[in-house]
């Protein structure tokens, strides 16, 4: 089959999971849908912020900040001076152009619209291809259980940096919580699904939570690809490595492997970690080995189609 003609899904979170969902883009084009996580979405000011699904939008649109991994590139940061001036303590960074973003989806929800729609009119106009869904529309928040307390998620990731010892993590909300109609449907036409190198708790987990999809998906015996977030026993960035070590096992490509193990037929490995192969194999997985530190746009174009070919879609 060729990615003329075949459908994509990739699972994301923001970082890890934009880089990936990049270099698909650029093979797949319209044929790429991305389902995204919403649990660390939060609301300041009034405004309803969606981190991830931030991420990838401007990581697709070839505006997103290179450095920060969040927000758009050449931002600027003079509304937050002024809620400074006004006494506020801005702890999440949100620069100007980002805001409009925010105002924007904040002030069409308040309309009705449907985080699913409002999602498709922000990416539709930034000019992009892919389809960028919500795993749902309904409100899903993560919540990290701490030696310093109870936390959501934004609190303990930004403002507390990650710093307090994990004990559980939980989605609030997430019994109620159900599968778009539109995720429905594009995973009911997927020829592959494509887990990306995303933070596995706080990214995937959250995804895969809703309605049960990880279940579905085992039912629906389509190829599933995992990339491993983690390289030579660390992250690329981000807490996921802390948060294997709090909650699992020691960090390692292998700890995510068994993270997963009963969901994925296909597991990509750095190939730093290639003496881990067989020991993946052994929980049943296909091993592709590569390089997938994606440090260019053409790394992530590379690695993708690597995958792509390795799965006969190109
Ligand atoms: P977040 O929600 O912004 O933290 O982003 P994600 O959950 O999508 O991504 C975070 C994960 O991406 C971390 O665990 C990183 O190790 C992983 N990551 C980031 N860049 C790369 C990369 O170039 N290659 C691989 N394999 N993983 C990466």
């Amino acid at each position: 089959m060729s990615t003329e003609t075949c459908h994509i899904v990739a699972l994301a979170g923001g970082v890890g999971g934009a880089k990936l969902a990049d270099g698909l883009y650029h093979h797949c084009g319209e044929r790429l849908t991305i389902i995204g996580n919403v649990a660390d979405d939060l609301e300041l000011w009034g405004l309803r912020i969606c981190p991830d699904l931030d991420t990838v939008m401007y990581t697709l649109a070839g505006v997103a900040n290179p450095t920060t991994g969040w927000g758009v590139k050449d931002d600027t940061f003079a509304m937050l001076d002024m809620l400074a001036a006004y006494g506020e303590s801005p702890w999440f960074k949100l620069g100007d152009k980002d805001t409009a973003t925010h105002i924007l989806r904040s002030h069409w929800l308040r309309q009705g619209m449907r985080l699913t729609e409002i999602t498709q009119r922000l990416t539709g106009a930034l000019g992009i291809e892919a389809t960028l869904l919500p795993v749902t529309d309904d409100d899903v928040r993560t919540i990290v259980h701490t030696d310093e307390g109870v936390l959501d998620f934004q609190t303990y990731f930004v403002a507390r940096r990650c710093e307090p010892v994990l004990q559980s993590i939980m989605f609030r909300g997430i019994e109620r919580a159900t599968l778009t109609p539109e995720v429905k449907s594009a995973l009911k036409e997927a020829d592959i699904v494509i887990i990306c190198p995303s933070n596995p708790f706080v990214s995937i987990d959250p995804i895969l939570a809703v309605e049960n999809l990880r279940a579905r998906l085992w039912a629906q015996a389509v190829p599933i690809v995992a990339v491993s977030p983690i390289i030579g026993g660390e992250a690329v960035k981000g807490p996921a490595a802390k948060m294997f070590r709090e909650l699992e096992q020691e960090p390692s490509a292998l700890a995510v492997a068994h993270h997963y193990a009963g969901l994925v037929s296909h597991f990509v490995l750095d190939e730093r970690d290639a003496d881990q192969r067989d020991a993946i194999e052994a929980l049943g997985m296909h091993v592709i080995v590569t390089d997938t530190l994606m440090q260019t746009r053409e790394d992530r174009q590379r690695l993708a189609q690597q995958i792509l070919e390795r799965m006969e879609y190109v």
